[in-house]
């Protein structure tokens, strides 16, 4: 159900991208999400091709062989595209929002170049490091330094949690330098630079999450992405990636709510479907607001976006407010499927499981909140 028709206000562009971003995900992905989450793996080498080739990788930026579609298009695409998995989703949103965007903002005319062609394409994949084991919600306070060698720079530190981090061919890497926060194009193979693998996860499985260490890496100074310094940097493309997640949440949370529907409607206790009761009944209609609500706060934040006027603060509200929709969604529709809730066979417990860490990454939900009471009270309770 879509009570609210959200999107009928969508263009024929937006709603042909919608088209057809769901029926890649239904033919090519939807089949094996199970499982690549049960055996914790993701095949990023053999579908970037093939979201290259969708124009999805880097989609909203423009130029580089980039596809260059509206915000709102870039963001049904998210939605579509985590109503497979959120992992799936990452996966795009660290290439795109976080990697390409940094190059794209940032880079030198040789860096953008060099790269972003091929990441569009999705032959060269890329990750963003800037939390690290002892700094997350505080990156301003970022223990990875880079010092001046000669013409060059040296890398040491590590970063934690970084998504596509052990597979990519280049590293967004956020250091403090003698002159502030500064980004730096870390190649794979460089030396000194190694990544592995986060192992034991219980949430967006279907995802390469990995530390990277940075042990006396040189790299020249053309490296260093010249256009910005200090913590805005990494800020904005943060902004980016979380505009993605306030859209992709709903693609969650829609998957689990659609399975609850079917299962009430078919599943029957005391005689009846489930659904015929009032208690389940609550149960689904208090999803439908919520996810409804969810559409339209993305629409407008969208299209606050497209017309170049969107803040920060209405990121926040908007990633604050839907991934919390989405999760509280998938914790209920988890109950109307009682014990087949919690298995692989249905979407509903990996959903549930991914929202946990899209709750946490891109600012945690305190984050968010405490942006929304900085905006409210003009009072900065962050330290
Ligand atoms: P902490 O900052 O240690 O926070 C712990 C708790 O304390 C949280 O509840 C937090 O909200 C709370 N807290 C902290 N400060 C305050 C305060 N001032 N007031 C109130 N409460 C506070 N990072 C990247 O750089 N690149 C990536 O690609 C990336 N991918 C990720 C993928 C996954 C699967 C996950 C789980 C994380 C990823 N992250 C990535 C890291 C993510 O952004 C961080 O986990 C997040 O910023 C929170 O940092 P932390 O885990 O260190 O928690």
């Amino acid at each position: 159900m879509d009570v609210l028709r959200v999107d009928d206000r969508l263009t024929d562009e937006e709603r042909m991208v919608r088209d057809t971003v769901r029926a890649f995900v239904a033919e090519k992905i939807a089949p094996h999400l199970a499982g690549w989450f049960e055996d914790g793996t993701f095949p990023a080498r053999e579908l970037a091709p093939e979201l290259g080739k969708l124009g999805l990788l880097g989609m909203h930026l423009q130029g580089y062989g980039c596809a260059g579609t509206s915000a709102v298009a870039y963001g049904v695409a998210c939605r579509e595209l985590e109503a497979a998995d959120s992992g799936l989703r990452s996966f795009v949103s660290v290439q795109g929002s976080l990697a390409m965007a940094a190059i794209h903002k940032y880079g030198s005319e040789e860096h953008k170049n060099e790269w972003l062609p091929r990441m569009a394409a999705g032959e060269a994949i890329g990750c963003f490091g800037l939390t690290e084991p002892d700094r997350g919600s505080d990156p301003g306070d970022m223990l990875t330094r880079a010092e001046r060698d000669g013409g060059g720079w040296v890398l040491n530190g590590a970063k934690m949690w970084i998504t596509n981090g052990s597979i990519a061919d280049i590293a967004v890497v956020w250091a403090q330098t003698g002159d502030g926060i500064r980004g730096f194009l870390v190649p794979k193979g460089t030396d000194g630079f190694t990544a592995s693998d986060i192992h034991r996860k219980l949430s967006l499985r279907a995802s390469v999450t990995s530390e990277l260490v940075l042990d006396d890496v040189r790299v020249p100074g053309s490296a260093m992405l010249p256009n910005v310094k200090g913590l805005k940097g990494p800020l904005g493309c943060l902004s980016e990636a979380r505009y993605g997640i306030l859209w992709g949440a709903i693609g969650a949370g829609r998957s689990c709510y659609e399975a609850a529907v079917d299962y009430a409607k078919t599943r029957e206790q005391f005689g009846k479907p489930i659904g015929s009761f009032q208690l389940t009944q609550e149960k689904l209609a208090w999803m439908e607001v919520a996810l409804g609500q969810a559409g339209l706060v993305a629409l407008h934040v969208g299209r606050l976006k497209d017309e170049g006027n969107v803040t920060p603060q209405q990121v926040s509200f908007g990633k604050l407010a839907n991934v919390r929709a989405a999760l509280d969604v998938a914790r209920e529709a988890r109950t109307v499927l009682g014990a087949n809730g919690i298995t692989l066979e249905y979407p509903v417990i990996r959903h549930m499981n991914n929202l946990e860490s899209v709750l946490t990454y891109e600012g945690t939900q305190e984050v968010h909140l405490l942006t929304l009471g900085k905006a409210v009270t003009g009072l900065d309770a962050f330290r």
